[in-house]
């Protein structure tokens, strides 16, 4: 337990009791010139922590990890791995173009951070914004990065070109060094704006320092135009884009540097960049002698000029899952159905959810469906598809067609949470939906084509039972509960027998042996 007992301290309280964390290799070193070790990379990180914590708060995070060391091959770790605890808080985001999401890890408290840089995780990327809004950056980000033949006294030129345009827009901005080879400039919002606004601004800001100081400055992305100049990286301020963290180390020399504040007025007077390498010893003796130089990034409320300020948002923004229809029709005491999960609010889930969960949205996977057969009021079938962190649902009294050219009604209903993928059981009588419940198929599925959003579903099932392609499609859109219809596409699928059509693929019960065993 390296430092774990200085690591809880009041900064940001764990969520839970206080976990074990198995640290493993701690001998093991990630960067071999200097001997920097694993167990030194934690230890680093836990004595940030402090200063650290608050700038990762609620932010999905990118890992870069290193399981080899600097020099041997290196990952992006979007998803929360596999194998997390329970305890690590997470977010799901949506894709804006596919079916599925994303669930990051929040660094939320000082055991997290330790349980990450044990993964050899040497990098941390948050993104410009903080969970739940998911659209709204709390800072914008100049990336200063030098071409060939420039270096970071080029770099410290051309960030008092920006500074100089910010000032006289009475914006301040802050710059730490990257840690690898440039700067970045960092303008605090925690205000209402949107990335439209942040990346036109930067966008804005660039492309006029490129006309007036073409010698040194470029705004493209062409590589070959960068020799002796410097990139004023402007498309870093995205939804999708993260930036290396404040107090991150980096893994791109050979030597351990961390992405570091540095005061303006250190910038003025620099004449030997290798002034401004930190490595972790010399930056936590930094940041016990000045304090977080970053911490105005954490609450001073600047405004971009109004005509920036009225871009709206990005196109239609990514939907987030909610489960209040679902949450207002149940009584949790008396239902034993999974609770909803909101995905900003993992914490309130018990740790076995949680894992679940974590489990539920690992790795890039297909995105999963159920069908299940639901003995209520009327026999029917329920089907539902993994889309955006929820379950889109129907209820299809006939269940789906298996011969080409018949169409069935399918009623759609309230989102369901992910869990509900695995739910089996009885649903007291008096709730909403009471009667029994069978996992009658369990699958992923393919989008062959069309959106939940435009009412026309292609779809390619894998299930253990259906297997083929089916069409749904919105007919009556008007009422609470739209209509829809589904059709057997590609093939007409082959008959299932007695027994498939009877028994759950999960326990191969029956309904009365389902009703039986959870009356
Ligand atoms: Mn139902």
């Amino acid at each position: 337990m390296v430092g774990m007992a200085r690591a809880r301290s009041r900064v940001v309280p764990a969520p839970l009791a206080p976990p074990e964390i198995a640290f493993t290799n701690l001998d093991k070193v990630l960067f071999r010139e200097s001997g920097f070790s694993k167990g030194e990379l934690i230890r680093y990180y836990l004595d940030a922590a402090p200063c650290l914590l608050p700038h990762l708060r609620d932010r999905p995070v990118t890992l870069i990890r290193f399981p080899d060391g600097v020099g041997g091959e290196s990952f992006y770790e979007k998803n929360v791995p596999k194998h997390a605890p329970s305890w690590i808080a997470t977010q799901m985001v949506a894709h804006r173009h596919r079916a599925d999401g994303t669930r990051y890890i929040l660094i939320n408290d000082a055991p997290t951070l330790a349980w990450c840089a044990n993964l050899a995780a040497i990098e941390l990327h948050p993104f410009l914004h903080r969970a739940p809004a998911l659209g709204r950056p709390t800072h914008l980000v100049f990336d200063l990065d030098p071409g060939e033949g420039a270096d970071l006294l080029t770099c410290a030129e051309v960030a008092f070109l920006v500074k100089q345009i910010l000032d006289g827009l009475a914006l301040e901005s802050f710059a730490k060094v990257s840690g690898s080879k440039g700067l970045q400039l960092y303008v605090p919002l925690n205000t209402e704006l949107t990335y439209a606004a942040t990346r036109a601004f930067a966008k804005g800001v660039a492309e006029h320092l490129e006309q007036t100081r073409p010698d040194l400055v470029v705004s493209g992305m062409a590589k070959a135009l960068r020799r002796g100049r410097v990139l004023i990286d402007w498309s870093q301020n995205h939804e999708a884009k993260t930036t290396v963290g404040v107090y991150s180390v980096r893994g791109k020399r050979e030597r351990p540097f961390v992405s570091m504040p540095v005061r303006w007025e250190e910038l003025r007077r620099l004449r030997d960049p290798g002034t401004l390498f930190f490595e972790p010893a010399a930056a936590l003796r930094r940041l016990a002698k000045l304090g977080d130089l970053f911490a105005p990034l954490l609450r001073l409320e600047q405004r971009l000029p109004p005509a920036f300020g009225r871009l709206g948002p990005d196109a239609a923004p990514a939907p987030m899952p909610s489960f209040a229809a679902y949450e207002a029709k149940r009584d949790f005491r008396r239902t034993r159905e999974p609770a909803p999960a909101a995905a900003a609010d993992a914490k309130k889930l018990s740790p076995a959810k949680q894992t679940a969960l974590a489990r539920a949205a690992g790795g890039a996977a297909a995105p999963r469906f159920v069908i299940q057969k639901h003995d209520a009021t009327r026999l029917h079938y329920d089907i539902r598809l993994e889309m955006h962190g929820a379950l889109k649902s129907w209820a299809v009294p006939k269940g789906l067609p298996t011969s080409l050219g018949v169409k069935h009604a399918a009623i759609e209903v309230e989102d369901h949470p992910l869990d509900y993928l695995r739910f089996e059981g009885v649903i007291p009588k008096g709730q909403y939906g009471g009667g029994t419940v069978m996992v009658w198929d369990i699958g992923t599925y393919e989008l062959l084509g069309g959106s939940h959003a435009s009412g026309n579903l292609k779809l390619r099932l894998a299930g253990k039972k259906l297997r083929g392609e089916w069409h749904l499609f919105k007919i009556r859109s008007e009422e609470e509960k739209p209509t829809w219809l589904v059709a057997k596409s590609g093939e007409a699928a082959p008959p299932l027998s007695d027994f498939q059509e009877t028994r759950s693929v999960l326990s191969r019960r029956t309904l009365a042996g389902i009703a039986r065993a959870g009356g």
